[in-house]
């Protein structure tokens, strides 16, 4: 019986839900932990010995209503640390991607990896090569704390309790470490995560992978959040760029589009044809407004606008044939225009 208890307990570590993600885990885990209080309580292990099975059911169903709890994890309670409500959680793993702004735009399944401390799975988080190579520490007799007498005047003495250095508070010492993990109780994987980002996401959008990140025999994994946001750099392809929900690009014209008018295709973030049609003269630096065809609405955003700021591109040299020819049509054709020039 005396064997039993740690058997149990090691069972349970190994079958528990939040550490076991296998179907069968949960029921196992179970029948452990029934198995466990039978044969810890001395009245039941004394009917099981005599009727086996049977006379325990029967004894359970004398018993109803009497109080007697039946939820696994206040059995073992006891072996993961107190309550299981109250379980440490390791810190949650920030990581920024960043994807191209037509992912935000259009919305995107993302699949990646990214590290991450798991349990080894050799010695299932123990760092020892056997269960056996975990022994009770000689220095404080498991306790995890030593106390140590010192004196603070002469003849007069205090005893003060300090963690024990030999196993750091642990109570227990690994004699041969485990080879898979070196002792370190984890080894890295690659984890495989996958996120969805939704159309229109802001800048900074963040969605959380709850327990993926590292684990620990210590804690019980914390989250993954994961940050999105458009690559930085030139615009991006075809010069796109982003505030808010608002899109924004440049389109470069030739004098002669600024000055006789011109009509253009843009090939918007999706596919999608935004046409321009501009019959008259294009100030250089004028902005266009296109309205919804900015950001798709996500959230707070609404729907954004397009933004198009026209540039002229001037011809860096002109014959000056050309030269006398633009003065003659201004002068004659733009009185004003001319005027304007003349004055400065
Ligand atoms: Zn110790
Ligand atoms: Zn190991």
């Amino acid at each position: 019986m005396a064997n039993f208890i740690p058997f149990a307990q090691k069972l349970s570590r190994k079958y528990h839900p939040d550490k076991n993600s296998s179907p069968d885990a949960e029921q196992n885990f179970i029948a452990i932990s029934e198995a466990y209080e039978v044969l810890s309580d001395e009245d039941t292990r004394s009917i099981y010995d005599r009727y086996g099975a049977e006379g325990l059911k029967q004894h359970e169903a004398q018993k109803q209503g009497g109080g007697h709890h039946h939820n696994p994890f206040d059995m073992f309670s006891q072996f993961f640390g107190g309550q299981r409500q109250q379980e440490k959680r390791g810190q949650s793993m920030l990581t920024t991607l960043e994807v191209d702004l037509a992912d935000m735009y259009n919305g995107k399944h993302i699949e990646f990896t990214m590290p991450r401390q798991i349990l080894c799975d050799h010695c299932r988080g123990s760092g020892a090569m056997t269960d056996g190579d975990i022994k009770q520490c000689g220095t404080c007799g498991g306790r995890g704390m030593v106390v140590q007498r010192h004196q603070v005047f002469p003849g007069m003495f205090t005893n003060m309790q300090t963690t024990c250095n030999t196993c750091a508070g642990k109570g227990k010492v690994i004699h041969r470490p485990c080879t898979h993990c070196k002792g370190a109780k984890t080894i890295t994987h690659q984890n495989r995560l996958d996120i969805d980002v939704p159309a229109g996401a802001p800048e900074g959008w963040e969605t959380i992978i709850e327990g993926e990140a590292d684990e620990s025999p210590d804690w019980e994994a914390g989250d993954v959040v994961i940050r999105v946001r458009s690559r930085a750099g030139a615009g991006g392809p075809g010069g796109w760029r982003r505030k808010d929900a608002g899109l924004y690009r440049r389109e470069a014209l030739s004098v002669d589009e600024a000055l006789l008018g011109f009509e253009r295709n843009i090939t918007h973030l999706d596919g999608h044809v935004v046409a321009i049609k501009r019959p008259g003269t294009t100030q250089p630096g004028y902005v266009e407004t296109f309205k919804g065809e900015g950001m798709p609405p996500q959230g707070a955003l609404p729907q954004g606008d397009l933004y198009v700021e026209y540039t002229v591109v001037m011809p860096s040299a002109i014959s000056e044939k050309t030269r006398q020819g633009v003065a003659q049509y201004v002068k004659r054709a733009e009185p004003d225009l001319w005027q304007a020039i003349q004055n400065g």
